[in-house]
């Protein structure tokens, strides 16, 4: 298909809210923040979540087939979109503090940002290339708080660091994802944010 009838910022009109995906494994707890959570049907209650394979995550979900969908609220500070979203679990610790909570499958809830999460059992996976979407039964939920939830174009508004500007920097790229800067004329084609590990296509220049 033609670049030029494909506008990739309409992606950005879809409505998205934004999750804490926890799972456990070998008495590890992980978590990874996801966009991608959505009811499927209602008898059987069916949720689906979709990750991407270069999540940690996501090979825990598949090994464990269980997790659990913490429901941001609109006060989740920076801090825990960088706590979980931009490190890997692979090599970090993302419950330094312990775990707060368990629902009865034994994964972490967060309780302290959510207004609800959702325990899963997988039963169903599609490959999808770069993510992987499993399609899940709903074994546990429970409402947390009547806080609201966070939403894609919340979090882009109100949540995500702003650039600063600076007279003395003519020319940059601002990461769309975690407001990253990175100071230079052109930006490389195989730049990776050191943030949020994003590459140049989620960059946009400077205004
Ligand atoms: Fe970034």
């Amino acid at each position: 298909m033609s670049e030029n009838i494909i506008d990739s910022k309409a992606m950005f009109k879809i409505g998205y809210g934004l999750y804490v995906l926890t799972t456990r494994e070998d008495l590890k707890d992980n978590g990874c923040i996801i966009n991608t959570a959505i009811q499927l049907t209602s008898n059987p209650l069916r949720v689906a979540v979709t990750v991407n394979k270069q999540n940690y995550s996501h090979w825990v979900l598949m090994r464990t087939g269980k997790c659990n969908v913490n429901c941001l609220t609109e006060a989740t500070p920076f801090s825990e979109f960088t706590r979980f979203g931009f490190a890997s679990g692979s090599d970090t610790n993302k419950f330094p503090q312990g775990v707060p909570m368990r629902s009865a499958n034994g994964i972490a809830v967060l309780p302290q940002y959510s207004n609800a999460f959702f325990s899963l059992a997988v039963e169903q996976y599609i490959d999808l290339d770069s993510h992987g979407m499993f399609i899940c039964t709903v074994t546990e939920a429970k409402v947390l708080s009547g806080e609201e939830t966070m939403t894609y174009s919340y979090y882009h508004k109100n949540v995500k660091p702003k650039p600063e500007k600076k007279a003395d920097t003519p020319k940059g790229y601002v990461c769309k994802i975690c407001g990253y800067v990175y100071e230079g004329e052109t930006l490389p084609e195989d730049f990776v944010c050191p943030l949020c590990k994003h590459g140049a296509s989620d960059f946009e220049p400077l205004s």
